[in-house]
């Protein structure tokens, strides 16, 4: 199977090829655990979990692995805000980021490392950079030396020159160069570690690099990714960091998804139009936010709005209302099922997802399969029923909506036949009774 990825490393659609065959291994970048995530926090993680799931399909082995950043100022800020410990923050929202990711019906990564449990590694990182002479001291803080690297700006495509023209007058005298950054920080509030420079806390661009490196064996890996936003300064740094103590740019394929906009603005604490996932998923339902981040291509902006709202949950009825029609068909007639399904049907919405996981394209796919369900239903055919639902069910293992089969009790089954018989004896008055009975159950 062919699939192709867009590079944010060359700019280019590649033909992907995984370093070990069968095997992928992705990064992602992952919260920081001060606050509740934001409907742009919440894309990386349904569009990541769907290459997940669509590389698993496809049948390869992936290994995912998505840091929680819990050391870090805005943290240690919200902890004196509220007047509690640092860990009381971090628990209590890496607690509302995992149940976030389960109510978008996302898989958890494989691994989430926390960079208090890694700092013992991020240290000793940080005294190779420095012994290798990448990085330097300053009264207890360190930097990374920008001038010893040859290139810098590959993935944002900036040279170090713009980027010194662009930079505004450094008022940090310490460092040598405005563009470097930082790597460890002496601290007197919040949270902090010995290291031989100081008593302190690391800088946030090294703890993604000495994860990656742990968790995959010191190796370069297929995948990482995140956020458009994340590209410069932070995937810079990583690359930096990277190429000047491995040699290589961490990953083969560098992937990075668009921004959300509310109403056609930016979203920004500053607009007072941040809009949190938890709350969007209560008001509307995980599985209609999941389709919203489904109903553009990764890499665009994506626009919020309630036209979109509108659109995703009645796209997200038309596909479960079909499985459930289906289903309830099948079982109230007792239809031995089997597992056959369209394999053409297949072919072309695993095709759409193979040209850079192309969401929309494999959605139109599903709708037509939703059109044959239906058309299968009405016409009566269990068989055909059966063959539809199938193909709908392989497409939701990548898709990711929320759906379970109702097994029908004999209390229910029962009732629903009594329905069918007054409904034959036309006694309507008694029919619509049951009819409501049955609604309320969810049945029909
Ligand atoms: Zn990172």
């Amino acid at each position: 199977m062919k699939i192709r990825i867009y590079n944010s490393l060359s700019n280019k659609l590649e033909t992907f090829k995984p370093i070990k065959e069968g095997q992928i291994s992705m990064y992602v970048c992952g919260p920081t655990v001060y606050n509740y995530q934001h409907i742009g926090n919440a894309r990386p993680i349904v569009v990541f979990d769907v290459f997940k799931r669509f590389f698993e399909y496809v049948g390869y082995k992936v290994k995912y692995v998505s840091n929680l950043t819990d050391v870090d100022d805005k943290i240690i800020n919200a902890a004196i805000k509220e007047g509690v410990l640092e860990e009381d923050i971090t628990s209590k929202y890496s607690e509302a980021y995992f149940k976030l990711i389960d109510d978008l019906n996302c898989n958890r990564p494989d691994i989430t490392p926390r960079v208090t449990e890694t700092m013992s590694k991020i240290i000793s990182f940080i005294e190779d950079l420095m012994s290798s002479g990448y990085a330097y001291e300053v009264n207890g803080d360190v930097y990374f030396r920008i001038d010893k690297l040859e290139e810098y700006g590959i993935l944002s495509n900036i040279n170090k020159e713009d980027l010194l023209v662009g930079s505004r007058v450094e008022t940090n005298e310490d460092k040598e160069s405005p563009l470097d950054f930082t790597l460890w920080k002496k601290t007197k509030e919040g949270i902090k570690w010995d290291s031989s420079w100081s008593r302190g806390r690391p800088g946030w661009h090294s703890e993604c690099v000495v994860m990656i490196k742990d968790n995959f064996n010191n190796e370069k890996i297929d995948i990482h990714g995140g956020g458009n936003d994340l590209k410069f300064p932070h995937h810079e740094n990583e690359i930096a960091q990277s190429r000047a103590l491995n040699n290589h740019s961490i990953a083969n394929y560098w992937i990075h998804n668009g921004m959300i906009t509310i109403d056609d603005e930016k979203m920004s604490k500053s607009l007072g139009n941040l809009k949190w996932a938890k709350d969007l998923i209560e008001e509307h339902g995980g599985n209609v936010i999941r389709m919203v981040l489904l109903s553009s291509p990764y890499r665009s902006p994506l626009n919020f709005s309630k036209e979109t709202i509108d659109n995703s949950k009645n796209e997200v009825e038309r596909i479960i209302g079909a499985l459930k029609q289906a289903h309830f068909k099948m079982s109230i007639n007792d239809f031995k099922r089997n597992n056959d399904f369209s394999n053409e049907l297949m072919d072309e919405f695993v095709g759409a997802l193979a040209d850079d996981l192309n969401t929309p394209n494999a959605l139109s796919v599903t709708f037509e399969t939703v059109k044959w369900l239906n058309q299968a239903i009405r016409g009566n055919s269990l068989k055909e029923t059966n063959y539809y639902y199938n193909t709908l069910l392989e497409q939701n293992k990548v898709l990711g909506l929320k759906y379970e089969e109702r097994v029908l009790t004999k209390e229910e089954r029962e009732l629903y036949f009594d329905w069918q018989e007054l409904i034959k004896i036309k006694d309507f008055i008694n029919a619509d009774r049951l009819r409501q009975q049955l609604m309320d159950k969810g049945i029909i």
